[in-house]
Formats: C-alpha cells, structure tokens, sequence
C-alpha cells in the first residue's frame, strides 16, 4: 500500500513524500479514505501508530475547499494536554506546506492575544484543549457552529483527565451535521458511549486488540523487596541494560522530583516532565530529551501522554500504573516506527495486585528478570531522622506563573469548582498548604505507601469518573493534616551539601511519605 492510492491531493502527497514517509501505516491507511468520504470514523491504535496524520492529511484536502468566517473554525482538533496540541499544529504545518490554511491554538501557555486576532480573521483549523476552549466560548470569542470536522484525539487520556463532560458540552454545541472523527488507543465503556452518543454510524478501525502490547517490546518485571530499594535497582538496570535513552514512569507527581533529583545526584542525565512545571520548562525538558542531551526522562503519566519522542530504547516502570491500561501506554513510549525496545516494570509485593492486573488485561505473564547475581540489596535506608529537605516537597509547588495549565492542574480545579471562573480558581487549588510541604517525614516513614486509588468522592457515577491520580498527591490528608503543631512547622537548618546517598534516603522519606 503507498500514500498516492489513498485519494489525497498531489501536495499533501508531496508534503508526505519530503517529510520521509514512505507508506502508509495501518490506521492512515484505512481510516483515510472514509475520512476524505466525509464519514464519522472510530480509529482505535495503540500509541505510536500514526494516529495523527491519519486525519491531518485527510483534512487538509479537505479544508482546502472554502474560506473560514470570523470567529467560525471551519475544524475542529481537541487534545488532552498543549503538549499535543502543539505537535499535531506542527503536524498541520508540515504536511500543509502546500496550502493556505490558517490555524490557531487555544492552549494554556500560548498567549490570548495572538490566537484570538487569528480567530478574528478566520481560523480553518483550530486546535484546542477542552477547558481552554470553553472559556473561549464563553467569553463569545469562538462560535463553534460553523465547524464542519470536529476530532477527538487520545479520547482515553481524555477520559482519565476528566475531560468527558466537556467534551459532550462542546460536541452539542457544534452542528449534528459535523464529521466526527475520534481517536483512542483503548476503548473503555464512556469512550464506547461517547462515540455512541456523538458520533453517526462511525467506521470502526481497529488495528490491534485495543489493549494489545507492542510484540517488539521486551517486557520484563523486577522484583524488589522494598520500596526503599527501587532507586538501587534502577539505577543497576540503566547501567547494565544498554540503555540509550529511557523515559521512567513513576505514579506520583512528587515521586517525579524526587527521582529526578536522585537521578541527578548520581550523576546521570536526567530531567523531569510533570503537569506542575511550567510550559517552558517542560518545553526544554523535551527538546533536550528528543535532541539527545538529556538521556533520561523522569514523568507522569499525564504529562508523557502520547508525546512523539522517536526511538526511546527503555521504559522504566518505577511504578506499575494503578490503572492497567496505562501500561500500554506508558510501554507504548518504545518500539516504535520498527525498533527493538525494552520495558522495566519495578515491583514490590505491595505493587503486584497491579502487575496482576496488567498480565491479565494483556492475556500473558510478564517473565521476570533477575537482577544479576553479583548485585547487592541495597542496604536498607532506615529513618535517621533526618527530616528531608523542606524544598523536596516544596519544589512541587507550581512556580507556573503560566496562565491556565490545561493539563493536571487545571481539570482538577474545574471538575471541582463551579464552571463560573474556573481557570481563575487553578491556583489557589494548587498551591499546596505549608502544612503538607512540612508534615513530619519521620512519623510517616513506616507507613506503608498509601494506594494511589480513586478516591470515592471523585467517582461521580461511572461516566463522568475522574482518574487523574497524577494529581492525587496534593489532595492527601497526610500526617496529621492541617493541624500541624508551630514548633514542626519551623525550617530546620541542614547542611548546605550532602552526599548522594543522603539525598537518597531523605528523599527516601519524601517518598515513603508521599
Ligand atoms: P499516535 O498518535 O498513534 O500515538 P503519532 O501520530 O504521534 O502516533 O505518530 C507516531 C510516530 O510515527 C511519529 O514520530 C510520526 O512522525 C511517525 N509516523 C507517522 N506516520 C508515519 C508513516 N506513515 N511512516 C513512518 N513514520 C510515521
Ligand atoms: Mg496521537
């Protein structure tokens, strides 16, 4: 199959060509021609596999054709986070080099000002984060009734995000006589219902089992005995793994910093993506990661979704996901575009009802892997009560002065306030009390990790289920709360430089506590 017998125009095709494809992968393939056919289309793939231009292409033939009104997108793109966004706006840019389509981007982190002058002239293409768009909208500054393609991309880290009930919101107020394209690699029951909902007898393409792994990734699972131990390990498999490059997952958003700085301390290169850290910064964070300065990737979930970094040889799991399909996802991140990849998964006894539960969504056993004989347990990090630095904590605290972050912070903070000034209302909701930035280290160093499960006040009756556990760190009672007695509020003066291994078991703490 090559990309001239799908039905695109001569420059789309030429476009394709000088950017290097050379065939069509199998989502372009099949989903392009019902797209160009004017059908609603379902494309269920995993990460990876081209979802992207399987309706960037198609539409740009197809907005080639007519002119865009003022404030009327002609299309419409919703993404999960800017991150996205921003890639499939590149995506538009190379492969419309032969048109004339005009494109704006409604994302936190991009300035109002600009975008909403592009609107004003007329956008064909507009690319937006749910929240994002609908303050738009209601400010009057989008009308969405002239949109003709609406797209739902990545409609699973939608769901996870919380971002399924805007979505419907904005999917009544575009035409019924729309185009709905909708892209997931998995397909939990709201995705089924959404597209049932919203979408007019859609082409379904599915290219794989929808919770299907890649088969050129080796998987492997590592078992530790303690938590206080996965740093050792991890840093025994990058150094004896033949690792090029490798993005870890942990599930907490602090675990990120911790593991970053640790990391760091040891000497590797290391940096960290989380929904936290401002849009420059995590702008940087990538670009050193694509370009090869930075060799390791600490992240979330959230903030790794779907992100087109080329040719990553491991995944390091320093979590399994509590959610099992996150796996695919996160291992997704490997064995692209024909390459060999590896995947890690570090598990304590604590972590294997999560592990369990992943070998069964997948149909198979993940096989273990030893780690080498040679290899000593770490030494356990006791509490020396030595209370972690109170920045290891703090650090998380948004120093984002970036207006609106679509991403983590920001869908936690709408889903929970009044739709009235919701992005107005991020900070205040993410700033994190002093009393959690301080609680006492040593009184929770013991306690076994609590599980990062969905909390039930959020579980708003199954359809609307929030599951962004990345955030959920900031919402945890922990130590004694609020009520946190002044003298252990008080800063404690440490040594201004310590060694490796004391960074580790205070941030071992930090951990522990997190
Ligand atoms: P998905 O959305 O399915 O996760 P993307 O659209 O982000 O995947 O594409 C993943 C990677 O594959 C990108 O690096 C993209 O440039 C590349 N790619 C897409 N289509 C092709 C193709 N036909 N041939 C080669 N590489 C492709
Ligand atoms: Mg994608």
């Amino acid at each position: 199959m090559t990309f001239d017998e799908l039905g695109l125009t001569p420059e789309v095709l030429k476009a394709v060509v000088e950017t290097g494809y050379t065939e069509p992968t199998p989502i372009q393939a099949q989903a392009i021609p019902h797209v160009l056919a004017g059908k609603d289309v379902l494309g269920i793939a995993q990460t990876g596999t081209g979802k992207t231009a399987s309706f960037t292409l198609p539409m740009i033939d197809k907005l080639s054709r007519g002119r865009a009104k003022a404030r009327m997108p002609r299309s419409l793109i919703l993404e999960p986070t800017r991150e996205l966004a921003a890639q499939v706006a590149e995506n538009f840019e190379k492969y419309g080099k032969y048109h004339k389509l005009s494109m704006a981007l409604l994302i936190g982190g991009v300035s109002f000002g600009d975008q909403e002058k592009k609107l004003d002239r007329g956008v064909d293409v507009l690319i937006a984060t749910p929240g994002r768009l609908l303050d738009h909208c209601q400010r009057g500054k989008v009308l969405l009734t002239g949109v003709q393609i609406l797209v739902v991309d990545e409609a699973d880290r939608m769901l996870d995000m919380g971002f399924i009930p805007d979505i419907e919101e904005i999917c009544r107020k575009i035409p019924f006589t729309r185009q709905t394209l909708l892209f997931s690699a998995t397909m939990p029951p709201e995705i089924q219902r959404l597209t049932e909902n919203f979408q007019h007898a859609p082409e379904r393409i599915e290219v794989a089992r929808a919770s299907s792994a890649n088969e050129r990734i080796k998987q492997a699972q590592v078992k530790i005995s303690r938590r206080d131990q996965k740093r050792d390990a991890l840093r025994h498999l990058i150094d004896t793994e033949n690792v090029k490059n490798a993005i870890i997952f942990c599930n907490r958003k602090r675990d990120v910093s911790v593991l970053h700085r640790s990391l760091d301390k040891h000497g590797y290169s290391a940096g960290a993506i989380h929904g936290d850290l401002d849009q420059s910064t995590r702008t940087k964070t990538l670009e050193g990661f694509r370009n090869g300065t930075i060799r390791l990737l600490v992240a979330s979930d959230v903030a790794a979704r779907g992100l087109d970094i080329p040719d990553v040889s491991h995944i390091f799991n320093f979590d399994p996901p509590t959610h099992a399909e996150d796996y695919v996802h996160r291992i997704g991140r490997t064995g692209r575009a024909g390459k060999e990849g590896a995947a890690f998964t570090l598990v304590t006894p604590e972590d294997r009802k999560y592990i369990e539960s992943i070998e069964k969504m997948l149909e198979t056993t993940i096989p273990v892997h030893d780690l080498d004989a040679d290899k000593e347990p770490a030494k356990a990090e006791t509490a020396e009560s030595e209370p972690a630095e109170k920045e290891t904590a703090k650090e998380e605290a948004p120093a984002s002065a970036a207006s609106g972050d679509e991403d983590e912070g920001e869908t936690k903070s709408r889903r929970r306030g009044s739709r009235g000034g919701r992005s107005r209302k991020k900070k205040t909701d993410d700033a994190q009390p002093a009393a959690e930035a301080s609680a006492p280290e040593e009184a929770e160093a013991e306690k076994p990790e609590p599980v990062a499960e969905e909390k039930p006040r959020r579980a708003r009756g199954g359809r609307n289920r929030r599951r962004d556990r990345d955030d959920d760190d900031d919402n945890r009672v922990i130590g004694m709360g609020d009520h946190v007695p002044a003298f252990m509020l008080r800063e404690v003066k440490l040594p201004r430089r310590r060694s490796a291994e004391e960074e580790d078991a205070s941030a071992e703490k930090e951990t522990e506590e997190a």
